[in-house]
């Protein structure tokens, strides 16, 4: 697993070629970058890295990044998918201006470098069908075969592929192929299809086509025309870079330079957008925007900030070689950053009623609360104190262990902001058993918290009163997967976790979040990070939680210090 250092600004090994590209005047001292989603999905925090890392050195070295989709399949792309990676891309802070290109805009452009191929006697259509091209291609260890059409003359190449292009022809039943080498070692290279016939409606442009470039065809070009310097894609094109550059080569036109990054991964998630569509169209998840998803849209959602991905992405760094980043780390970012900006709230999740006999019963006191123990600008709230209140089940325990020092039968402890209270008798349920609600006393002179005599009490707990609370559900979110890698086994479906979302209705809060907008973020105090979901009306609020307060991370790096040390 993949250890990320506390740093912010690490000299990568993109960073070093880029300037090495700058103080040679490779490309005249430009640096213009591009991020290349699909359109067949919403994007994810890895895509997140891309972006981070894109537009981010574009940033840095004065220069542009352009925002291109690869649209090359008409088949499983959707105008949904287009506007989604625009929103997220805009939230996460980044703009391409008036730069949004489409690879189906050059879809004449990359007709006709086809034909000056053709010409050139470096591209053939070939009658093979798709598994007989695969079976020709040969394996690793094999060399491939020429395909019987390989030597097809110039004219009837240009012949065909024109009436390719007209539609004479079915789906499957010929390809055009650059003539390259049978023989290479790298199977790329064995004469690689560059358009395929599909008769079908493209998003953008409709009914034109009927025959569609490849990604290898379309990348390297795209990229060209639009005088990309560096073209930063992940590792698994590593294999695809000779094929890159022998596209530009034959053509003879402006070369920008492909570098490829491990992608991220992440323990307890999927990220392959097929995967997180079966999630989504098997109704595993509520939609790709499910707080439980790694998508941008879902992370929003679940109350990340745009600032912790992108801290993230920094702190994660780029490498050459594949990893799997803890998710435990993500949160760790995610949780550094809502503790500096998270306005403090108490919140009870689960309720018990607490009963204070000795206070008068129409008294109402409003404490003065501050919104952040730490940054006095953001100022306080009134809090209001009753006789009757909630405080959370769990900080109640008829026979407390040792160690555990909130309320038990005859234990004092604080109300936080408010006061001392004491524990005198426990009401239960006749038939169940179930304690139903508390009766305690308060002593006055511990108004806010300290007592004058000094006694202590170990003991502060987090309350709301019961005639000001306001009512919510709130979302309690785990691990989507139960396995630190869910491909394990082999059926990712299979370590799905069942307990992924807890939602927990009849949640008491105070009502200064009466009129909690739907995306403010809060910390409950001792509970968490959360965030008003979307799905909140004006009569039934809804939250998120977005991290708990406990900090796996900072534990696991404690430890990975001691063992180095
Ligand atoms: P999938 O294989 O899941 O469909 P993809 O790589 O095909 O994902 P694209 O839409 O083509 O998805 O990706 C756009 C850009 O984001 C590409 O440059 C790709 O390399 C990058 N990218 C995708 N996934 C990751 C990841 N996990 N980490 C870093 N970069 C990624
Ligand atoms: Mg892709």
């Amino acid at each position: 697993m993949e250890n990320p250092v506390e740093e912010t600004k690490t000299i990568n090994f993109i960073r070093k070629i880029i300037e090495d590209d700058l103080r040679t005047g490779k490309f005249g001292g430009r640096v213009h970058t591009r991020f290349p989603p699909e359109p067949n999905g919403y994007l994810h925090i890895g895509h997140a890295k891309s972006i981070c890392l894109n537009f981010g050195l574009a940033e840095e070295y004065g220069g542009l990044c352009n925002l291109r989709f690869d649209d090359t399949n008409p088949t499983k792309e959707e105008v949904e998918y287009v506007e989604s990676i625009k929103e997220d891309i805009h939230w996460l802070g980044f703009d391409w201006e008036d730069r949004e290109f489409y690879a189906s805009d050059y879809f004449e452009q990359l007709y006709e470098y086809a034909v000056q191929l053709i010409r050139a006697g470096k591209a053939y259509v070939c009658d093979l069908s798709a598994d007989e091209v695969r079976e020709y291609r040969g394996t690793l260890t094999e060399p491939g075969r020429e395909s019987p059409y390989r030597n097809r003359s110039v004219d009837e190449n240009l012949d065909l592929f024109e009436r390719m292009r007209a539609g004479e022809f079915p789906d499957g039943s010929r390809t055009l192929r650059a003539k390259i080498d049978m023989a290479s070692p790298n199977l790329n290279l064995r004469d690689p299809v560059m358009y395929r016939i599909l008769h079908a409606t493209h998003h953008r442009t409709g009914d034109k086509w009927c025959i569609y470039p490849t990604y290898d065809w379309a990348h390297g070009q795209s990229d060209s025309i639009e005088g990309i310097t560096h073209s930063i894609c992940t590792l698994e094109f590593e294999d695809h870079r000779p094929l890159y550059d022998w596209f530009l080569d034959a053509l003879g036109i402006y070369h920008p330079q492909q570098i490829e990054f491990a992608r991220l991964n992440l323990t307890y998630t999927v990220m392959s957008k097929r995967k997180l569509l079966r999630l989504v169209e098997e109704g595993h998840v509520r939609g790709w925007d499910d707080p439980r998803m790694p998508t941008i849209s879902g992370l929003r959602r679940r109350g990340y900030t745009p600032e912790a991905i992108r801290d993230f992405a920094e702190r994660i760094g780029v490498a050459k070689r594949d990893s799997v980043v803890d998710i435990a780390f993500l949160e760790h970012c995610i949780r550094q950053d809502l503790d500096r900006r998270a306005p403090r709230a108490m919140a009870v999740l689960r309720p018990l009623k607490v009963v204070i006999d000795n206070y008068p019963d129409e008294q109402v006191e409003w404490f003065d609360a501050d919104n952040h123990p730490k940054d006095p600008s953001m100022g306080t709230r009134k809090v209001p104190f009753s006789k009757v209140l909630y405080i959370e089940r769990e900080d109640f325990r008829e026979d407390p262990p040792r160690k555990y020092f909130r309320l038990a039968p005859g234990r004092e402890v604080r109300l936080k902001h408010a006061y001392f209270i004491t524990c005198d008798r426990v009401v239960k349920d006749e038939e169940t058993g179930e304690i139903i609600e508390l009766h305690c006393t308060y002593d006055p002179a511990t108004r806010g918290g300290a007592a004058p005599d000094g006694r202590k009490v170990k003991g502060t707990l987090h309350w709301v009163s019961a005639a000001h609370a306001v009512d919510a559900e709130v979302r309690l979110y785990d691990h989507l997967f139960t396995k630190e890698n869910p491909d394990e086994g082999g059926d990712f479906l299979a370590n799905l976790n069942p307990n992924s979302l807890e939602v927990l209705s009849g949640c008491k809060l105070e009502p200064s979040l009466a009129e909690a907008a739907p995306g403010a973020r809060y910390q409950f105090m001792r509970q968490g990070y959360f965030c008003v979901d979307p799905d909140s009306t004006a009569g039934h609020l809804v939250f998120n939680r977005t991290v708990s307060l406990r900090d796996t991370w900072a534990k696991i790096e404690k430890k990975l210090k001691e063992r180095t040390r």
